[in-house]
């Protein structure tokens, strides 16, 4: 069996990929390893700017017309009148995807684990039926998330990366919140997103600076403080890889977190993966296109990373730049929507 184009991952960097190759005229199939699609380690929250004026509005669960921001001094509140972040729920942000790629004529296989690469073809164990099938392909897309096995196929290391856990509780809640507090995430932050009937608790921070069991420690620390009892609940943790080292090698690409595309200062992925995705797929047809809000986004990730990696250098200038960021807010000379990785 053979493919224009094999994409690895059913997340959101795949299925736009796959919507996209399809729409334009490719034989496009998606190997998932996962049962079905849409379930991903993930706090939800997606930006105006970035996505939620592009998704139906089912797929929304919460929409934050105010930001709450806590450093460890001060207090920010913004409020804008549309609304700065939606918090979506992965499945049905998953499955919406999923239909909108078939619809344009792409296959999607679940239960699809892709265990070896070679240069033209793929081998994937179906784990469901035990079987193993050699499939292939003329591109090859690397959308398999933060430990992507068409990355480590090409070669391409991860020095840089950060951690998130989440906590997803029962709980009605209708503030969003972002603390900023560096001694206990350094240039990180912890993390209240509320959605319809639960409410995602959790942090991130640079993996180099405050390890994840440190980092967990931390958040309990922390959420004991504000009145969350996560003590019953299982954390769920993942790396975000946010070195990103191009997106094309010959006839294999990378999208979204294989790429290393995700802010390196505030982990937000899923509006980079759905770009990367998108752009990969016009790229394969249209070479000469070049890619404009890819290339911003390209352009954003670099400053990203550059603020990262200055105030992960210890936890003191990731203090100090918290303080920063909250003094700007509050008063005015930095605007929140800067800080997406849509801007
Ligand atoms: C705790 C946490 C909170 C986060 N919160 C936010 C947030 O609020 N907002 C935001 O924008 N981003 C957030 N992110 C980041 C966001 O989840 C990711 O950046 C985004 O999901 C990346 O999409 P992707 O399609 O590149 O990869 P993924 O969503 O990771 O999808 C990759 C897919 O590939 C599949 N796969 C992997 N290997 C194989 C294989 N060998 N064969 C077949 N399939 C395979 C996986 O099963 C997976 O379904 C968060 C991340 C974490 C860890």
């Amino acid at each position: 069996m053979s493919y224009d184009i094999i994409i690895i991952g059913g997340g959101p960097a795949g299925l736009a990929c796959a919507r996209d190759a399809a729409e334009k005229g490719m034989k496009a199939i998606v190997l998932e390893r996962k049962k079905s699609i849409g379930r991903k380690v993930c706090a939800g929250g997606i930006t105006w700017n970035g996505l939620i004026q592009k998704l139906p509005g089912y797929v929304a669960e919460k929409k934050f017309f105010s930001q709450y921001l806590y450093s460890q001094f001060q207090q920010a509140k913004i409020t804008s009148k549309t609304p700065i972040i939606a918090t979506v729920n992965r499945e049905l942000l998953g499955l919406h995807m999923a239909e909108k790629a078939v619809s344009k004529g792409a296959e999607i296989r679940t239960s699809c684990m892709v265990k070896e690469i070679d240069k033209n073809a793929v081998t994937v164990f179906n784990t469901g039926n035990g079987k193993t099938e050699r499939i292939r392909y003329t591109y090859l897309v690397g959308a398999d998330g933060s430990s992507s096995t068409v990355r480590r196929y090409l070669g391409i290391p991860v020095s840089l990366s950060g951690v998130g856990i989440n906590y997803q509780i029962p709980g009605d809640f209708s503030k969003m919140q972002w603390h900023l507090d560096g001694s206990l995430f350094g240039n990180g932050y912890g993390w209240v997103f509320p959605h319809g009937a639960t409410v995602s608790v959790g942090a991130y921070a640079d993996a180099k600076i405050i390890k994840p069991v440190l980092l967990k420690n931390n958040l309990l620390k922390w959420s004991g403080r504000n009145r969350f009892n996560l003590s019953g609940y299982k954390a769920h943790a993942e790396f975000i890889n946010y070195d990103y080292r191009g997106y094309r090698f010959n006839n294999i690409f990378l999208a979204g977190d294989a790429a290393g595309l995700a802010s390196g200062l505030t982990g937000e992925g899923i509006y980079p993966a759905i770009i990367s995705g998108e752009a990969i797929a016009e790229n394969i047809v249209n070479p000469d296109n070049p890619l404009a809000e890819f290339s911003r986004l390209i352009a954003m990730h670099g400053k990203h990373k550059r603020l990262a990696s200055i105030t992960g250098k210890n936890r003191f200038i990731g203090a100090i730049l918290s303080e920063v960021i909250v003094f700007g807010l509050r008063t005015g000379l930095v605007r929140f929507d800067k800080m997406e990785m849509a801007n």
